[in-house]
């Protein structure tokens, strides 16, 4: 196919006049305002991952410490390790958003090394029984790294003294995504007296396979499952279930976010092991964590159960916390 074009010589020029004077000008400014904007991002991108690079040799991290209820044994059992960022300026970031941030831009393995090495360093100051569970949560991309092993096998080293129960808190998510190697992984660590909890259960994916084939010792229900319960005629079915699934796979319960007394009634007439949340305990900063270990790791539930409990009955329900 020939497509020839003819045009008088005077409409050319103008055409090339139109595009040099206008089209031309208007294409470069474009793509300056593209590149300012792309450099703009890039620099946002950096100095986000840079902040996070302060933070961590300015020691702007800590780690608190939310104490665990066992049921049968009556006492703390264990504490959940969470990080916090209070940056030089004095401003709390919470942790969602920079976990989050970190994740996206390939800063959690750092940030959880550090985090190890907080860790041990507050330990130092604990006086506790063997087997106490620390919990640790791990991100889905540290769990693929090949490092992975060595990092958690030198902090079980570096804290061997106290004799912990470590339980590696992994998100559904990371166990959904990977494959065989992550399996092999976790048996390993677990040979080696190493625990996994399965963290935020049910608020992750639908598949339930991989509760199979992992290898897992603890589920841990999610605060919206325990929210249900809320009154005696209101139905608790997916809790209920989960518990129940939870039973028949051999694995033992920790309940997420227990708030009041009617929870935890609940949670412990079901089968409920272990409980966390507020009405028991808030996360604290080590030093106030050791004064609480120190005046009330061994109290029983049972008594702010039963005034938490006529509270609730007189319809005045409220948290509780027992922090220090
Ligand atoms: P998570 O692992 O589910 O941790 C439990 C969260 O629930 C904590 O929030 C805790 O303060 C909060 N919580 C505990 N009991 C109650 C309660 O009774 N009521 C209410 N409303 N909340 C309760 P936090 O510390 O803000 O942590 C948020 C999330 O950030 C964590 O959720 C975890 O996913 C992530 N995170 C925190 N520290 C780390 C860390 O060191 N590494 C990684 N990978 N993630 C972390
Ligand atoms: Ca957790
Ligand atoms: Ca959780």
């Amino acid at each position: 196919i020939a497509v020839s074009i003819t045009a008088p010589a005077a409409e050319m020029g103008k055409a090339w006049q139109f595009a040099f004077l206008t089209l031309l000008p208007l294409a470069l400014v474009l793509s300056a305002l593209f590149i300012l904007a792309a450099l703009y991002w890039q620099k946002r991108k950096l100095s986000f991952q840079d902040e996070l690079r302060r933070g961590i040799t300015n020691n702007e991290f800590s780690v608190y410490y939310q104490p665990v209820y066992g049921t049968e044994a009556q006492r703390c059992t264990g504490a959940e390790a969470l990080l916090r960022w209070r940056r030089a300026d004095g401003q709390w970031i919470r942790p969602d958003v920079f976990i989050a941030a970190a994740e996206a831009e390939n800063m959690i393995i750092p940030l959880t090394r550090h985090l190890l090495k907080l860790v041990e360093e507050d330990v130092t100051r604990w006086h506790i029984e063997p087997n106490f569970h620390l919990g640790l949560n791990v991100a889905a991309e540290h769990l693929q790294d090949s490092e992975f092993i060595a990092d958690i096998r030198q902090f079980a080293a570096n804290v061997a003294a106290h004799r912990f129960l470590i339980t590696l808190e992994l998100t559904e998510r990371s166990l959904i995504s990977e494959g065989p190697e992550v399996v092999q992984r976790l048996q390993q660590l677990r040979q080696e007296g190493i625990h996994v909890a399965i963290d935020d259960f049910g608020t992750g994916h639908c598949s339930l396979s991989y509760l199979q084939s992992f290898p897992l010792d603890y589920l841990k229900i999610d605060q919206g499952f325990v929210r249900t319960i809320s009154s005696q005629e209101e139905e608790t079915p997916i809790l209920d279930t989960i518990i129940s699934l939870a039973h028949r796979l051999n694995l033992k319960i920790v309940a997420e976010g227990v708030e009041t007394a009617r929870q935890l009634h609940y949670l412990t007439q079901h089968g409920v092991g272990y409980i966390q949340g507020f009405l028991y305990a808030k996360p604290m900063d080590n030093e106030n964590f050791t004064v609480w270990q120190h005046y009330h790791a061994k109290r029983k539930l049972t008594s702010g159960e039963e005034h938490a409990l006529t509270d609730s009955l007189e319809g005045k329900e409220t948290p509780k916390s027992t922090s220090a």
